[in-house]
């Protein structure tokens, strides 16, 4: 590209000739560094949004930057046919550091949950099962194609989508005896994120991630934690299943995982990990080594306990910071993954849209909420900046 084109010109194209799936905020990003943006015009952002949980170190962190660019003058793609040291590296570094049995590389989230439902799916028929069922929570999101999409229960009710796929059921969110009662004979999987994310920053409470996982006990079903969003030290540990009282049986992960370059994986235990073999499942450019490069240079920093451990404490210390502004009725999540729940008469896309024009980007998951995603690398004074914008964009909107 040679020419730099203005917003509007950008806008012009984008309304001409792309499918209009997401409505965006009224700016284009040229350039990142760390935790700050810069737009077209020169003008510098704070991004407590991190492109939604994926820009976790920051934008263009050297790491990763290095270990992309140096695997891009090396080798791109060679597809699956063949070994490829990056992709068994990062394959041993996931399994490793979390369940323990083996790894399918994809390139989305989307497409990691995809592997775990045929991962259930087949489980389940070998266990005599033929209409298997996954059960999830009201609230879930788990990605967008039709097995997923089916999984998610607020989308999966858009009839003009319709048909979803058969087997999939959900009761309501944290309802334990609920979900007790819907895991059965039939049950293939109970597939759930830890903490909602796209829903608003709903953490599952420790007794439905218990019922959850007797009840799969029970039922010889699989635990499958969807740590898409919650993954790669975004809750302070690596995975938001180590602060809870339960281990699962399966995971995915995705967004974080390649600092920008897009790759999604599906982790399994030692239960699920031979279930699916040659012929079941593939993809032409998942676990390429570009993509796994980046990933392993990510693992390199967040798999780390002082990291981790510091994004606990920035994460309480923005929550109590948040909790003192007038406009502010609670703060939900773990680590720096954070809802704010706004006050009577304050509406959160209003809140967004003025944040993005003070230079603070967020997002606004539902009309009650601002959602905070920020790098898990930011500093106090990162946290200070964003609260006094929060706060002063409070009160200018507070009904009067
Ligand atoms: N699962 C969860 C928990 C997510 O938050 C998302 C994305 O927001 C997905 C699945 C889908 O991931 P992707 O958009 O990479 O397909």
């Amino acid at each position: 590209m040679t020419a730099q084109l203005g917003l509007g010109e950008v806008r012009a194209l984008e309304e001409r000739y792309l499918m209009s799936t997401y409505r965006r905020g009224k700016v284009d990003f040229v350039r990142g560094e760390g935790p700050l943006l810069w737009d077209a015009e020169g003008r510098e952002y704070l991004d407590f949004l991190g492109g939604i949980s994926v820009s976790s170190l920051g934008h263009c962190h050297p790491a990763v930057v290095e270990a992309v660019r140096e695997q891009a003058g090396r080798l791109l793609h060679v597809s699956n046919l063949f070994y490829t040291e990056p992709m068994a590296r990062l394959a041993q570094r996931l399994a490793d550091s979390s369940l323990g049995g083996r790894v399918f590389f994809s390139n989305s989230g989307t497409e990691a949950v995809e592997c775990a439902i045929k991962v259930a799916r087949k489980h389940a028929h070998g266990r005599g099962v033929r209409e298997p069922e996954i059960v999830s929570f009201e609230g879930d999101f788990h990605g967008r194609s039709y097995g997923a999409l089916s999984a998610t229960p607020g989308l999966a009710r858009n009839e003009a989508l319709g048909p979803m796929l058969r087997g999939f059921r959900s009761v309501p969110h944290n309802d334990a005896a609920a979900l007790r009662e819907a895991v059965g004979e039939r049950t293939a999987a109970v597939l759930i994120e830890p903490i909602q994310g796209e829903s608003g920053i709903h953490p599952t409470s420790d007794e439905a991630l218990l019922a959850a996982r007797e009840a799969c006990d029970e039922a010889g079903a699989l635990l499958i934690f969807d740590e898409i969003q919650t993954g790669i030290g975004r809750t302070g540990s690596l995975w938001a299943y180590e602060q809870t009282p339960v281990r699962p049986d399966l995971i995915t992960t995705a967004k974080a995982l390649g600092g920008g370059v897009p790759i999604g994986a599906c982790i399994t235990g030692p239960v699920a990990a031979d279930v699916l073999e040659p012929g079941d499942h593939g993809s032409t450019f998942a676990g390429a080594p570009l993509a796994t490069a980046a990933a392993l240079a990510v693992l390199e920093i967040v798999d780390d306990s002082v990291l981790l451990r510091r994004v606990r404490e920035l994460g309480a210390y923005l929550r109590e910071r948040l909790e003192g502004l007038e406009g502010v009725r609670e703060t939900r999540g773990r680590g720096l993954m954070i809802g704010v729940g706004l006050g009577e008469g304050l509406d959160a896309g209003t809140v967004g849209a003025d944040l993005l024009e003070r230079g603070l980007v967020v997002n606004v998951p539902n009309p009650q909420t601002v959602r905070l995603l920020p790098p898990l690398l930011i500093d106090p004074h990162h946290v200070d900046r964003a609260v006094a914008l929060i706060g002063e964009s409070l009160l200018g909107l507070a009904p009067r």
